[in-house]
């Protein structure tokens, strides 16, 4: 399958009626995701550089009325189930394009980080109930976090819940040096928590890492920012953490910051070269992107 699709362009928060819930064709799900926004509000503890969030727009809601999101989830489950999702002509096309009519996975993502989100343990809870009580335990769950939370009991037992569910767990790690990590991910919280959750929970279970490379203003990261990279990486394992792939990747839709623009699939590869020579032990996956972004001049 091409990730050169203008389905993976297509990324709205609102389908249908829904408030919560988006299905999205995903490159990196293979297919069809059925997202689960828990960030309303579009706040997030991270400010990316690549996000595609623009936080300049008001949001419509600011709360997540808990009981309306499991009502969204029957539905959308139940359409799944019944066959009758794949009628929408948004994803009914997706089959003269060899993109598997089923859904990939139901994913925690959406407009800032899902842990964040005071009520996250109760909504996983809720989810995997609610797949159970349909008989579709084959659809796995997987969080797509910034790995600022772990350190929290109540997050880090929603991390084993999910695992234990045959989910899995996707951190992002964009950077290597701290310097970098500022750059890229903007955050308040230091560097070092990162590092550190990352380890407390790759300790209790395998992660997924997510990275996103790109240009920022005609510049890429260089080799040495690799090489810490993947030092860091190899920190992780020696500390005891189970890492079972990394997801390399760059931008595909358009961000907010218009100085940002993706690699080219060249450069991504060297990046993914660099990293498998270094770590032959971990699957390395290279997601290319195709939305070549604005010029900087
Ligand atoms: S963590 Fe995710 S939602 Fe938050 S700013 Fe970064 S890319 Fe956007």
């Amino acid at each position: 399958m091409s990730s050169h699709q203008p389905e993976f362009l297509e990324h709205s928060r609102i389908w249908e009626n829904l408030r919560y819930i988006y299905p999205v064709v995903s490159r990196r799900a293979g297919g069809v995701s059925l997202g689960i926004n828990l960030n309303i509000d579009k706040v997030c503890n991270f400010g990316c550089i690549y996000c595609e969030v623009n936080r300049a727009d008001i949001p419509l809601y600011r709360n997540v009325n808990s009981a309306a999101l499991e009502s969204e989830l029957i539905a959308i489950l139940t359409l799944v189930k019944s066959g009758r999702f794949f009628n929408d002509p948004r994803f009914s096309r997706l089959l003269k394009e060899n993109i598997p009519p089923q859904v990939r996975d139901i994913a925690f993502s959406g407009d800032g980080e899902p842990t964040t989100f005071r009520n996250f343990p109760a909504i996983v809870q809720t989810v995997i109930a609610t797949r159970a009580a349909l008989d579709l335990q084959d659809i796995p769950i997987t969080l797509i976090t910034n790995a600022s939370m772990f350190h929290r009991s109540s997050v880090l037992q929603a991390l084993k819940d999910i695992t234990a569910a045959g989910g899995e767990i996707w951190a992002k790690l964009d950077a290597g040096a701290a310097a970098y990590f500022q750059q890229i991910n903007r955050a308040a919280i230091p560097f070092s928590r990162i590092l550190q959750n990352i380890v407390l929970a790759g300790k209790i279970m395998p992660l997924v890492l997510q990275s996103c490379f790109m240009q920022v203003a005609g510049i890429g990261p260089n080799s040495q920012e690799i090489a810490e990279y993947i030092q860091r990486i190899r920190e992780f394992v020696c500390a005891g953490a189970q890492i079972s792939r990394i997801q390399i990747y760059t931008v595909a839709r358009p961000p907010a910051d218009r100085t940002v623009t993706a690699l080219n699939t060249p450069e991504l590869e060297a990046i993914c070269a660099q990293i498998s020579a270094a770590l032959p032990n971990i699957l390395v996956q290279r997601y290319d992107g195709f939305w070549s972004g604005y010029t900087y001049e």
